[in-house]
């Protein structure tokens, strides 16, 4: 197998003269190569087995042969785009309409997550008349100068803050203003953006939407507190604006409970517009907007056609229609939900042994292991984060990655068919690491 690729260090020479500097690698001091994968397993050139917790995309498993299938079928057979009837489209629409509620009945195929928030900013605007947007702080809505706009984790590095755009805080009660001992931090945390409106307003100016990721990942896997998002949403509506949940990385059952994370927060909420992306294809770049008919109205009427040329075609409704007949079928949410819970578990009795642990969060499989110098003061641990990262790749070949304002949150989003096996071997590897980097730093103090 080797033999047939390039090898490691011409691909890596390559890459560096070939790609843009900006495209990151994971662990760029020494790259992984892979060149096959299957489930939740990579395998780089050697045939050496890695653990993924890292690839959401690949929802279903790497390289599911029901999706794969789907897609060589519908491949041969014809691709064409949305101005031509066909049957794939329509019957994925509909699909889609029945994991959602009622009312998110109309929808929009596009090829990436940042090509549906970028839409859902013109069918806020449109529907609206409005201009601003508030967004969380720390979030990230895709790469589209639109999204850089609204997205505070590349802004605040890039062009600064467009006077459109208004930041609301994370509502995050473990570093947040409200904490978990605040006894009504959904209130606490809506009143922050009923504040922002009334800001707003004064400056003469009018919100057309409230942006935020059902559960915000750069932000640090945080889980929005209970209330949050319906009182937002009346008060974002009461100012005539929509509100947008961001779902690219949590929705298609994720979170194990719900089918869309946004449903964490109770059967009173529903937001007016949708966004989905990354799990939908399971790496095929398929993606979608959906909406109401009242937003959909309002976007048809200023006369100019929406016109995507690849989304929605029939392979790549072929392939998310696989991907769902997969969640179903294997019954993935209830895995999710399992495993998720059994991984959680695990890392609150690793909490107890080791206090560099300072909180567990997440649902389904979107779990967060944030790390702190200190429990009291709750620095975050972010060099710690990154050996541990360093070291379970060099050691046990299992992917992590950090993330959070300071890189000091494990981050664990595996496909959705990792299982209890998989959860254990992980926590009794972090296990190891952390007490022998505790051992480390005990023997520095005694060597001082
Ligand atoms: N929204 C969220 C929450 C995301 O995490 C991402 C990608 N990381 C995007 C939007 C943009 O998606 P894409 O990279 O497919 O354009």
């Amino acid at each position: 197998m080797a033999s047939e690729h390039l090898r490691k260090e011409e691909t890596l020479t390559m890459r560096r003269r070939l790609i843009g500097q900006s495209c990151r690698l994971f662990y760029s001091d020494d790259p992984v190569k892979i060149v096959r994968a299957r489930g939740q397993y990579l395998f780089d050139e050697n045939d050496r087995r890695y653990l993924d917790c890292i690839s959401n995309v690949h929802h279903v498993g790497h390289c599911h042969p029901s999706v794969t299938k789907a897609a060589a079928e519908q491949m041969e057979l014809l691709n064409t785009n949305t101005r031509f009837l066909h049957d794939n489209l329509v019957l994925y629409a509909d699909r889609l309409a029945s994991t959602l509620p009622e009312r998110l009945s109309v929808f929009y195929f596009v090829n990436s997550g940042s090509e549906a928030n970028d839409l859902a900013l013109r069918l806020a605007q449109q529907y609206t008349q409005h201009e601003d947007v508030i967004v969380l702080d720390h979030a990230y809505h895709g790469h589209l100068v639109s999204l850089i706009d609204i997205s505070p984790y590349k802004f605040r590095k890039l062009n600064g803050q467009k006077e459109w755009v208004h930041v609301a805080p994370l509502p995050d009660t473990y570093r947040g203003m409200y904490k978990e001992d605040e006894p009504n931090p959904g209130q606490a945390y809506a009143n922050t953006v009923h504040d922002i409106i009334e800001e707003v307003h004064k400056k003469g100016r009018k919100i057309a939407a409230f942006f935020a990721e059902s559960m915000p990942s750069v932000g640090g896997q945080i889980v929005l507190p209970q209330g949050y998002s319906a009182k937002v949403a009346k008060y974002v509506r009461s100012a005539g604006g929509v509100f947008v949940s961001d779902e690219v990385q949590t929705g298609f059952g994720r979170v194990g409970s719900h089918f869309w994370a946004f449903q964490l927060q109770g059967a009173d909420f529903c937001p007016d517009i949708v966004t989905m992306g990354k799990p939908m294809g399971n790496g095929h770049p398929i993606a979608c907007v959906a909406t109401t008919v009242e937003i959909a109205r309002a976007f048809t009427a200023n006369g100019v056609e929406y016109f995507n040329t690849f989304g929605g075609n029939p392979v790549s409704c072929a392939i998310g229609l696989a991907v769902l007949d997969v969640i179903e079928k294997e019954d993935l949410r209830e895995n999710a939900k399992r495993v998720g819970t059994r991984l959680k578990d695990l890392f609150t009795e690793l909490k107890t042994r080791h206090k560099i642990i300072g909180d567990i969060r997440g649902a389904g499989l979107f779990i967060g292991v944030e790390l702190v110098e200190d429990r009291e003061l709750r620095t975050p641990a972010t060099k710690a984060a990154a050996q541990v990262v360093k070291r379970l790749k060099v050691e046990d070949r299992i992917c992590v990655s950090t993330d959070g304002p300071w890189e000091s949150v494990l981050k664990f989003k595996p496909p959705m068919c990792f299982n209890m096996k998989d959860a254990e071997l992980v926590v009794r590897c972090i296990d190891r690491i952390l007490t022998d980097m505790e051992a480390n730093v005990k023997l520095e103090k005694e060597d001082i």
